[in-house]
């Protein structure tokens, strides 16, 4: 700056004009991509930690870029949020999802579950629960074949609504879980009042269990809080067999990670089903 001090000057910073292109592009992209079909969904398996066999599957969105290739969601997710687009994405997962939970439910019995990961934004928008509920009728899925990941964010709203809509979501039969947990600001006691079904453990503590005792004694301790409140434990971001044994034996039940499987394409979803029913 040439004259800092009062009345600062700012020198034109073209590095920022530059990003600021960028992200008008991206978003002009992401509208184009979202009306052309260009998003793609992946499938991660959730599996029972006893038995080994697959309880459900995250949906994870996917962008099949013209120029840049399969982007993954880190690098749009934040723009589609800023723009509202989210809104429209998320109408496109959840019915997409659905479908596939749909093909899940004609190839096995006790077919597995889909998750979906739902913005703030979107949870917000009008008629987010009555349009969950629309689809999953026109699914034809049970609505426990549903779950629905939200994130701590959301429920540090003081905002009596989502509260409601929270309720009416589970008493619809639709699964609530709580995702990334402790990633975020929230105490752990009040989760006793929130309607929840299920809670995720962050990749960041399942990655350093094995290594800091002080970690292992934290989440034993979710662990063991989420089972006096009748919530399901998924932990994420498995990759050894050391991680999978020490969360077991605290009573996590349920698990996903590159050590099970990677997300995979609807096609070796439903193979991955076939060849290891749920
Ligand atoms: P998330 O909900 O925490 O999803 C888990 C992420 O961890 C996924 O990344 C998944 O591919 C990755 N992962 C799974 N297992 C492992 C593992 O063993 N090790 C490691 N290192 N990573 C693992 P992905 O697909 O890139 O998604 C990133 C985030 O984008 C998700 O984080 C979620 O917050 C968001 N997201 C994905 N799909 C959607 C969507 O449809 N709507 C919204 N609103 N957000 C989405
Ligand atoms: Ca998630
Ligand atoms: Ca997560
Ligand atoms: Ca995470």
């Amino acid at each position: 700056a040439k004259n800092a001090g009062k009345g600062q000057w700012r020198r034109y910073d073209p590095s920022l004009h530059t990003a600021m292109v960028r992200r008008l592009e991206l978003r002009a992209a992401l509208d184009e991509a979202v009306a052309a079909g260009a998003l793609t969904l992946e499938y991660q398996p959730i599996v029972d930690l006893r038995s080994g066999l697959t309880a459900g599957f995250e949906a994870l969105v996917r962008w099949e870029h013209p120029e840049r290739g399969r982007l993954l969601p880190d690098n749009f997710i934040e723009v589609a949020e800023e723009s509202g687009l989210i809104v429209p994405m998320g109408t496109w997962v959840l019915r997409q999802a659905l479908a596939e939970a749909a093909a899940w439910q004609r190839a096995t019995r006790d077919a597995p579950y889909v998750s979906i990961n739902v913005s703030v934004h979107q949870f917000r928008s009008p008629g987010f629960v009555a349009g969950v509920r629309r689809a999953v009728a026109d699914a034809g899925v049970p609505p426990d074949r549903l779950l629905l990941e939200i994130t701590e964010s959301l429920l540090l709203r003081d905002d009596d609504q989502i509260w409601d809509d929270l309720v009416e979501l589970r008493r619809a039969g639709i699964r609530v879980a709580i995702d990334d947990f402790g990633t975020g600001y929230s105490s752990l006691s009040y989760l006793r009042h929130v309607p929840l079904d299920a809670l995720k453990i962050d990749r960041l503590f399942t990655s350093t269990i094995a290594s800091s005792g002080q970690q292992a004694v934290l989440v034993d301790g979710i662990i063991r809080l989420a089972q006096t409140l009748g919530l399901q434990v998924i932990a994420e971001g498995i990759e050894r067999p050391s991680e999978r044994d020490m969360l077991a034996r605290f009573g996590c039940r349920y698990g996903q990670g590159f050590l099970f499987s990677p997300p995979l394409s609807a096609e070796q979803a439903l193979e991955w089903l076939t060849a290891t029913p749920a």
